[in-house]
């Protein structure tokens, strides 16, 4: 069970333990990003929040971002999260509904913009609520950890998203992030991308760690942190 937070009339924050997920609601349709880990019934929630129809998009397909799935009738998420992704072992029967980098998902007054940003898992994507310049960041941008150790994570791609995301800054001014804190400001991207350039380069010291079964090098920079091989 989620903690709901309303952020402003239509839009609303479900603290789910250590990750976060969003119901943004416009004059026609609502949106959740995301249902959650410990979620399953996210849709109720949403539904108890909006009369309007609710449909499920998600950043990517991890499996602390998808506890909640089953209780829609689609999920859209972008294609190259159909496969590898935790979603798809947990969720096959699950409508998956293909979203596409620059789709505009109208809502009715609010329209939203998806932004294809691989490297955290190749079908990653942000979000930006295009008036209220918010960009929602899924774990690509945020004060914690973000998970760049085993096979789906693409470094190099990563970075060149993270590029991507500072091209386009004068479209936002604030990010509202998956994980740690709930808002930070937009030069947060560049100083991510910082800390992982320095974390590249070999410039930060790192400790070795037990995550789920597997030993990794958690490096942690003033601006964020990082998971590795
Ligand atoms: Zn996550």
């Amino acid at each position: 069970m989620a903690d709901i937070i309303q952020i402003d009339a239509d839009t609303w924050r479900f603290e789910d333990g250590f990750v976060r997920f969003f119901l943004l609601v416009g004059k026609e349709k609502a949106v959740m990003i995301d249902s959650g880990i410990n979620c399953p019934n996210a849709a109720d929630l949403a539904n108890k929040l909006t009369d309007k129809p609710v449909m499920l998009i998600n950043t990517h397909g991890d499996g602390d971002h998808t506890s909640g799935t089953a209780g829609f009738d689609e999920i859209h998420i972008h294609p190259a999260d159909h496969t590898g992704c935790e979603v798809n072992v947990r969720f096959p029967d699950v409508k998956k509904v293909d979203i596409t980098d620059g789709e505009i998902i109208e809502l009715g007054d609010r329209p939203l913009k998806l932004i294809h940003i691989p490297g955290h898992t190749a079908g990653s994507v942000a979000i930006l609520d295009v008036n209220r310049r918010v960009l929602y960041s899924g774990d690509s941008v945020q004060t914690g950890h973000i998970y760049m150790f085993g096979a789906k994570r693409e470094p190099d791609r990563f970075e060149a998203s993270l590029d991507k995301l500072i091209d386009m800054e004068d479209e936002y001014d604030n990010i509202y992030p998956s994980h740690g804190d709930h808002q930070i400001p937009k030069d947060y991207v560049r100083k991510v991308k910082d800390a992982w350039k320095r974390v590249r380069n070999g410039e930060v010291s790192f400790e070795m760690i037990d995550l789920f079964g597997s030993s990794v090098k958690s490096y942690t920079t003033e601006s964020c942190g990082f998971y590795m091989e």
